[in-house]
């Protein structure tokens, strides 16, 4: 069992127990399905764009608590950020996740994010933390594309 610091075990079980955005938007301007099979966390996501912004972000998913709430958190973080700022917060996340517990993360970027800093510690769940992250940026390449046609 991961042993993760009390108040950010919270906020993963509080993002897991009541997931933002959790509705698939059927209007989405590109939408992923992405898996993890080494855990079985599955995950299909919704990107809609205005202009460079990222007007909503909505996902559906099973799997365990560390995908899900990862997920929830970075849908809630990288909506009405634009493209650039939310693939800087998305890179600043993956340096989190590949940092074996070096480095705590930025509240002030990462938000609630900061709470899953301890998974890094646990290469196993790297992958699971990291669906939902990877996800939106298979989808907002995808929806960028199809807007610049
Ligand atoms: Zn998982």
């Amino acid at each position: 069992m991961m042993q993760l610091d009390n108040l950010y075990q919270e906020v993963i079980l509080d993002h897991y127990k009541n997931p933002q955005n959790k509705v698939l938007d059927p209007n989405s301007d590109a939408q992923v399905h992405h898996v993890n099979p080494s855990c079985g966390d599955e995950i299909t996501l919704g990107v809609r764009l205005d202009g460079d912004k990222v007007l909503s972000i909505s996902w559906e998913g099973v799997g365990c608590s560390i995908s899900q709430a990862s997920t929830s958190i970075a849908s809630d973080l990288l909506t009405g950020k634009t493209l650039e700022q939310a693939r800087r917060i998305s890179e600043d996340f993956l340096q989190l996740m590949q940092s074996k517990g070096s480095i705590e993360g930025d509240p002030e970027v990462l938000e609630d994010a900061v709470a899953l800093a301890g998974v890094s510690k646990y290469p196993a769940r790297i992958k699971c933390a990291l669906l939902g992250w990877m996800a939106f940026k298979d989808a907002s390449l995808q929806a960028e594309a199809k807007k610049a046609k």
